[in-house]
């Protein structure tokens, strides 16, 4: 391995990990709340520990289909016994009668355990011949059968607040019967790209132009993350038109995000702007791509810009604007799940920053993890990032490193996918 110097590894450059309980100190979580039906609930963040309002199961039933019987009625010495049907269970409709000796209930998957019979024997170990049920191998007293209150007894906690409700937990919560739920209220953030040559989509370009696609790329990190959008459009490199969609943004939202205009360019107004509207940061990060990230506060909103080069902007967003919403949408942020991989092409890196190469993780023939980079990784090139599933981690004062090295990935999460 390699290792050359890069100019922008000045000392005074903070590493992601020492920066990221910083900028999150700045922040706090939302305290209102309200409550959401539940189709309405997925991506929302619990306010409140929630208990079992029943018990899980309701009732005794059974995880299989087959007969319901009395195992002491079970000639366990001779594996054989024959029993009386005297009725059926089938779930939503149980069987009314009595257990009597000698007797059993063919009885369905989810069907009420009639009252009297302890055990269920599946029908693959049962024969029917005519009116009796031959009953072959039994198992233990209480085979195949769910007692009421084994999941959870009424009164136990279930979910705790400060949980993101996802898809599981809405099937937790119908369980329960809860047919509404308490929830912090759902942050809002407002975005605007920032350039002269940016372009919507849908127009034509003159020369010189291109399209804004961080407004697209940043919109689906956003839904991703489960915040309300507010899209503010592209904002000219202008101060005024910049201080006026500011004063809009931060009237609006919970957050003032933008692209663009953060670095020391002549047409980069936002440190101006922000310097006279509101307070302002930048954070010499040492990441790539990345540097330099800036945050500040704008009235009550947050604010965060990122550079504009197109990956630049989407990684940032996720090392670092991520977790500032994860913590005002009132959860805890999570550190990534990293994995080792072996790599399977060479990187080419400079030591001085953390680099997040894009991958591809794969598993070869061998069944190992290996890792190749998704080709050339300007920070412009946003096909690095549509052809990637994860990013390979790089350490600041790691340089070059040849294929066959052990290589730290993060596998992209719910909100890179
Ligand atoms: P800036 O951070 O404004 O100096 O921009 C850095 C680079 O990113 C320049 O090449 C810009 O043209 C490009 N860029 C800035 N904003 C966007 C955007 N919204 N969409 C695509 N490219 C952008
Ligand atoms: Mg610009």
């Amino acid at each position: 391995m390699s290792v050359k110097a890069d100019p922008c590894s000045q000392p005074s450059l903070m590493h992601p990990d020492q920066a990221i309980p910083l900028l999150l100190e700045q922040v706090s979580p939302v305290s209102d709340t309200e409550v959401v039906l539940l189709p309405h609930a997925l991506g929302r963040v619990l306010a409140e520990d929630l208990a079992a309002c029943i018990d899980l199961p309701p009732f005794d039933n059974s995880s299989m289909d087959g007969y319901a019987l009395r195992f002491a009625d079970l000639n366990t010495q001779t594996n054989q016994t024959s029993l009386r049907p005297i009725g059926s269970s089938f779930a939503g409709h149980g069987f009314q009668g009595e257990a009597k000796p000698n007797t059993c209930v063919r009885i369905m998957t989810g069907a009420p355990l009639p009252v009297g019979y302890d055990t269920v024997q599946m029908q693959e170990e049962a024969e029917v011949d005519g009116e009796i049920v031959h009953i072959r191998h039994p198992k233990a007293q209480g085979a195949n059968v769910r007692c009421r209150g084994e999941e959870l007894t009424q009164g136990t906690k279930v979910l705790n607040a400060g949980i993101q409700i996802g898809a599981a937990e809405l099937g937790v919560l119908a369980t329960i019967g809860a047919s509404q739920v308490r929830v912090y209220r759902q942050l809002k953030v407002a975005f605007f790209s920032t350039g002269d040559e940016l372009r919507p989509v849908g127009s034509e370009l003159a020369p010189g132009q291109i399209y804004d696609s961080n407004r697209y790329s940043i919109q689906g990190l956003l839904k991703r993350a489960n915040v309300e959008w507010l899209d503010l459009g592209v904002i000219a490199d202008d101060p005024e038109a910049i201080r006026q969609a500011f004063r809009h943004a931060a009237s609006q939202a919970d957050m003032v995000l933008t692209s663009g205009g953060v670095s020391v360019g002549e047409a980069d107004f936002t440190k101006q702007v922000l310097d006279e509207e509101g307070q302002i940061t930048f954070w010499k990060l040492a990441i790539k791509p990345g540097k330099p990230f800036a945050m500040g506060k704008i009235g009550k909103a947050v604010f965060c810009g990122l550079p504009g080069n197109p990956v630049s902007s989407m990684v940032t967003f996720y090392k670092l604007v991520w977790p500032i919403l994860q913590k005002m949408q009132g959860l805890t942020p999570v550190a990534p799940l990293m994995l080792n991989a072996t790599l399977s092409t060479p990187i080419r890196k400079s030591s001085g920053r953390v680099e997040y190469q894009r991958g591809i993780l794969s598993r070869n023939a061998q069944g190992e993890l290996e890792v190749a980079i998704t080709g050339s990784q300007g920070s412009g090139m946003l096909t690095s990032m549509s052809l990637a599933n994860c990013l390979v981690l790089l350490e600041q004062f790691q340089g070059d490193t040849a294929v066959g090295t052990q290589v730290t990935v993060e596998p992209f999460n719910s909100v890179l996918c």
